[in-house]
């Protein structure tokens, strides 16, 4: 399903998104699943309303595989959340591509930044780190820059000790802030987060994600980032690596995820919650299609659609800013009284 000569697609698909921009203005737009399980409605939900904001600009949408976890990514589950997204309508302009295999373009962006002395070797756990965070406040586990004030003698002993490291971002404290298309005006101090796990030159390393997102959203054109709401806390330190890098900061749309009877985030415990649970329950796929738009606020409920018949009826302004919640055992009674009538 990727293609096998993943540089010169990047290469001409950024080349085609720059003329598409300069003739309509219509930078991309993505969606950009781990293939870690099988996508759930939430997950489809997600892009289909990212399909729908970038195809009713006349955008370029595209796909990207983010499989930097290399113990939970597997090849099947990007297969399958491929044939999920075609199933229910959604088309990208150019073959998908892993993250894995743009290490070099995240190198690259890290060593520009090692260049200008932003980044520092960090030897804590994750216990280390959510011990030493203890404000009462304190998101997204926010680092509290232990290592960047390690004495030299300090340091000299990390490395001794080969204790597995870390690089940070030395933020600086800055606050980042930015307007959000449905979430408005967001902004947080970003702290030193981490952008690559282990040494850049030694293949067991990573580059962390919001090295990678950043940088590879901006080699390929992509101009909106649409995603769950659940992402809007870690947004501002992207925003900052951005403009470290000198890239361009795309626009956000933070839209609302679907939750459980519960309120919890959707998984498995919540029931039937993949395309291809739905479909073996009888529903079809423009039923699910239908619940997926009526869910987000963008059709009435029970309404069968195809994804292009969301599209062409498609306001951002009626997008629902509450989330939604999957009631299986709901869904299961107005399907069958659906079809009784
Ligand atoms: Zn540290």
């Amino acid at each position: 399903m990727l293609h096998p000569d993943i540089g010169s697609t990047l290469d001409g698909l950024a080349a085609h998104v720059r003329v598409r921009s300069c003739q309509v203005m219509a930078a991309a737009g993505r969606f950009a699943p781990s293939p870690t399980g099988p996508l759930h409605l939430g997950n489809l939900r997600t892009a289909l309303l990212a399909w729908c904001f970038a195809r009713s600009r006349q955008a370029p949408f595209l796909v990207r595989v983010e499989d930097l976890d290399p113990q939970r990514s597997r090849p099947e589950h990007e297969a399958g959340q491929l044939a999920d997204l075609a199933a229910v309508g959604i088309d990208w302009d150019a073959p998908p591509w892993r993250q894995s295999e743009r290490r070099d373009r995240h190198r690259e962006a890290f060593e520009r930044l090692r260049a200008q002395g932003l980044v520092y070797r960090c030897w804590c756990t994750r216990a280390e780190v959510r011990e030493a965070a203890q404000a009462p406040h304190a998101a997204l586990d926010a680092y509290p820059g232990t290592c960047r004030r390690l004495s030299a003698g300090e340091r000299a002993a990390c490395e001794r000790a080969g204790r597995a490291a870390a690089w940070r971002l030395d933020a600086g404290a800055v606050r980042a802030s930015f307007e959000d298309a449905l979430a408005g005006e967001s902004s947080a101090v970003v702290d030193d987060f981490v952008v690559w796990r282990g040494e850049p030159d030694d293949p067991a390393g990573v580059p962390a994600y919001n090295l990678a997102v950043v940088v590879d959203d901006a080699d390929v054109g992509v101009g909106e980032v649409v995603r769950g709401d659940d992402l809007l806390a870690t947004t501002p330190r992207q925003v900052q690596l951005a403009r470290l890098l000198g890239l361009e900061v795309p626009r956000h749309v933070h839209v609302p995820l679907v939750l459980d009877v519960e309120g919890r985030r959707l998984s498995k415990r919540a029931g039937a919650v993949t395309l291809a649970e739905r479909l073996a329950r009888g529903e079809a796929v423009e039923e699910v299609v239908g619940w997926l738009a009526a869910s987000a606020g963008l059709a009435a409920p029970g309404t069968s659609l195809t994804a292009r018949e969301v599209l062409a009826a498609f306001d951002p302004a009626q997008i629902d800013r509450e989330p939604a919640i999957l009631d299986p055992a709901r869904r299961l009674a107005e399907l069958e009284a659906g079809r009784g009538r």
